[in-house]
């Protein structure tokens, strides 16, 4: 697909995978939002996980559901978010092309779907953009179409709201640089500890880490 060579969740750095499944990859943000913040990405380019063929999404939400099983045993809740079809969370990437999909897998639960009516059917919306998310025990839930695009930074401006209302420690996306590497590497402790399967993934502080 053009523009496909220059996404970094097409061909993301090896320091950047968690863990790897057949259709669906594991990373780390790296921006994180808190400590524990990791993204499940499909191998395939789409623009939103609604658009995948039915085992690539299946494949793509049995590994985010791990990451957040992994989350909740440790932190106590866990919830999966997706602004489908939103600009990338990334800067420079796609070079304007079409975005990449990626669900969000964070330490916390909570609705951020505040104007979805009662009686709205449930799970992936596509190809319109949408938000969805699993916050309780991976009963899903998506909003109506949100109109021609998704503001970027939707879900991570709906939960830091909701974090600095609880109290919880949340970095902003312009903190400095070392508090997210901070978080990242207590991430990755986290993973090695939970999951002896992927004590192989770190990214280097030596090294700047490609697109933070
Ligand atoms: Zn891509
Ligand atoms: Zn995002």
């Amino acid at each position: 697909m053009s523009g496909a060579v220059e996404c970094p969740f097409c061909l993301p750095a090896d320091a950047e995978v968690l863990e790897q499944t057949a259709d669906a990859r594991l990373l780390i943000d790296l921006r994180p939002l808190c400590v524990g913040h990791m993204l499940v990405v499909p191998r395939v380019h789409v623009s939103s996980v609604a658009e995948a063929e039915l085992s690539v999404r299946e494949g793509t939400l049995g590994l985010a559901r791990e990451a957040a099983t992994l989350l909740r045993d440790t932190f106590g809740e866990a919830g999966i978010y997706e602004h489908g079809g939103s600009p990338i969370c990334r800067p420079r990437s796609c070079q304007g092309g079409p975005t990449h999909a990626h669900l969000h897998i964070l330490p916390v639960a909570e609705d951020v779907l505040l104007d979805r009516q009662p009686d709205e059917p449930t799970g992936l919306r596509g190809p319109a953009h949408y938000l969805y998310q699993e916050i309780d025990d991976d009963v899903p839930s998506a909003s109506q179409s949100l109109g021609p695009t998704v503001p970027r930074h939707l879900v991570r401006s709906r939960l830091q709201q909701t974090m600095a209302e609880r109290g919880m420690r949340w970095l902003p996306m312009g903190a400095d640089r070392h508090l997210h590497l901070t978080a990242i590497e207590e991430t990755l402790r986290l993973v090695r500890t939970r999951d002896r399967t992927l004590e192989g993934a770190r990214p280097s502080a030596d090294r700047p880490l490609v697109h933070l």
